[in-house]
């Protein structure tokens, strides 16, 4: 049994999960780092990390969500913290998508919504308190073309976010979402020239974020923020305000 709080962190191995990882062990947190094919990476975060451990699983597959808490269990025995990062993206106009690839995006989401029963089932019935931060995003609330599954799940994770701090008022358990804007990372690497300018274009601020600015709100929301419940913090260098 951990005496120091956990956090459990999906999607942890790159960009915003990764500056998650190290706000939060900053913090004192010891950091289970989830991951999926990103071994190498993860390997190397957890060298950084003390006392940190690895949980490998497919988020769309139920059964690797069971083996991933029965191992959380083993090794630390208590959660405090979910960070709800994991996510992903298939780009192109829905008229030549086909259900694949829309499964793909939204069988993450089913994942992240058992992960998180789960989890909370711990909160629950070990400590009765805990943090869920879910990782949305700025294009579930203005939306953006080319990306309608993607957008739906982000969206539909703000309503999870609302839905659940509701449904478990009263307890010691608060569940809030932080929605990026567009940050520098691998899911944004990726993108065109052209669309990176016409991005640019449209942040008020001028240029991307980092992960550590996105890392240091979900910090707020997992140490302190008792306050905060069923709230979206848009971080998006003055693109959307909600
Ligand atoms: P990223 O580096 O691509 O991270 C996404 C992570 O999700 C990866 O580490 C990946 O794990 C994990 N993942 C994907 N599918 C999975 C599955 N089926 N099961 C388990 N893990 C899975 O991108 P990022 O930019 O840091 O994104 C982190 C979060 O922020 C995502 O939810 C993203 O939607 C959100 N976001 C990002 C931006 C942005 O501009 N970058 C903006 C708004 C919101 P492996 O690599 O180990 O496979």
């Amino acid at each position: 049994m951990s005496e120091r709080a956990v956090a459990l962190v999906t999607g942890a191995a790159t960009g915003i999960g990764a500056a998650c990882c190290r706000r939060l062990a900053a913090e004192g947190l010891r950091i289970a780092v989830h991951y999926r094919s990103s071994e190498e990476k993860a390997q190397k975060l957890l060298a950084e990390l003390p006392d940190a451990f690895g949980l490998r699983a497919d988020l769309a597959d139920s059964d690797q969500v069971d083996a991933l808490v029965k191992e959380l269990k083993q090794q630390a025995g208590r959660v405090d913290v979910l960070v709800n990062n994991a996510g992903y993206n298939i780009n192109g106009p829905m008229l030549t998508m086909n259900l694949g690839q829309y499964d793909a995006v939204a069988g993450l989401a089913r994942g992240t919504w058992y992960l998180s029963k789960l989890v909370l089932r711990r909160f629950m019935f070990r400590k009765g308190s805990g943090r869920i931060i879910n990782i949305s995003s700025v294009v579930g609330h203005t939306g953006n073309a080319g990306q309608v599954p993607y957008t739906m799940v982000k969206a539909a994770l703000d309503a999870f976010t609302k839905s659940l701090s509701q449904e478990l008022a009263g307890r010691e358990i608060l569940v809030n979402s932080v929605a990026p804007g567009f940050i520098e990372t691998e899911m944004t690497e990726e993108l065109p020239e052209d669309i990176k300018q016409a991005i640019l274009a449209r942040i008020p601020q001028g240029r991307m974020g980092t992960p550590e600015e996105v890392a240091e709100v979900v910090a707020f929301l997992a140490t302190c923020a008792g306050y905060v419940n069923g709230s979206v913090i848009h971080v998006n260098g003055g693109m959307y305000g909600g």
